[in-house]
């Protein structure tokens, strides 16, 4: 054999084993199902929810804590199977914290490819990969002090944010709102309407959250976890 022909065909081992590693990637997931969002300005549409397992916070009023140490590896061919049989336009990635698994990149593109659009739910501590895409949209947390976690912020996810991101605060008293609303100054491309704010739920009414996004006449949207309101609390996959 000789030597172009020897690496013709390692060039072409290299590429075989490449698309075999691509296939064989997996990432640890909690659930799968198809539901109604229940937060974000996509609140209320169809969509299928892929919740990943793992986070790398603690934050005091967690209500997902379930993700900590559980889920199941799932091959990403897989689940981009199960998500075209759905025929959902939205798919939500949540968590437990998206970005914490290494192969999470590589799911949102394929899903992208599959022509789905995107949304990811991130407590915004490791760097967003910016993806060229209209078709995806990153929740970004601004964690509050509140949650114990407002320290690993990645401030640089707030600067470059784009014009479809969307900024979420979830809030459990005033020196909570107050510390979002200087942290939301750095955002120069969502528009006020995306930059959502919530309460931490059963610590704070929405009537008094309501009252402080009147009084700062700063446009910011309320934001209420309606699969709370139509399903129990703590129910799952609903
Ligand atoms: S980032 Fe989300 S999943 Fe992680 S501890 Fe905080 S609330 Fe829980």
């Amino acid at each position: 054999m000789n030597f172009e022909s020897r690496n013709f065909i390692i060039d072409h081992l290299n590429i075989i084993l490449l698309c075999a590693d691509t296939m064989m990637k997996t990432v640890k997931i909690i659930e799968i199902y198809n539901s109604v969002l229940g937060e974000s300005t996509f609140s209320g549409l169809p969509a299928t929810i892929i919740r990943f397992a793992g986070c790398n916070l603690r934050c005091k009023w967690c209500d997902s804590k379930f993700t900590y140490t559980r889920g199941y590896k799932y091959f990403m061919n897989d689940i981009i199977s199960i998500v075209r049989k759905q025929k959902h336009n939205f798919v939500l990635i949540t968590g437990g914290e998206p970005l914490f698994q290494r192969n999470a990149k590589s799911l949102i593109r394929k899903l992208l490819r599959s022509n789905k659009h995107v949304i990811v739910e991130t407590n915004g501590s490791f760097l967003i990969p910016r993806l060229n895409s209209e078709k995806i949209s990153w929740i970004i947390d601004i964690k509050t002090p509140s949650s114990g976690m407002h320290k690993h912020l990645n401030l640089e996810n707030l600067i470059n944010s784009r014009k479809f991101d969307e900024i979420k605060c979830v809030i459990s008293n005033k020196e909570d709102f107050d510390y979002a609303i200087k942290k939301i100054k750095l955002i120069k491309k969502v528009p006020p309407s995306s930059i959502l704010f919530s309460t931490v739920f059963g610590e704070m009414e929405a009537k008094e959250l309501s009252s402080l996004l009147l009084h700062s006449k700063l446009n910011y949207r309320l934001q209420l976890q309606i699969h709370k309101i139509i399903w129990q609390p703590d129910e799952r996959k609903v």
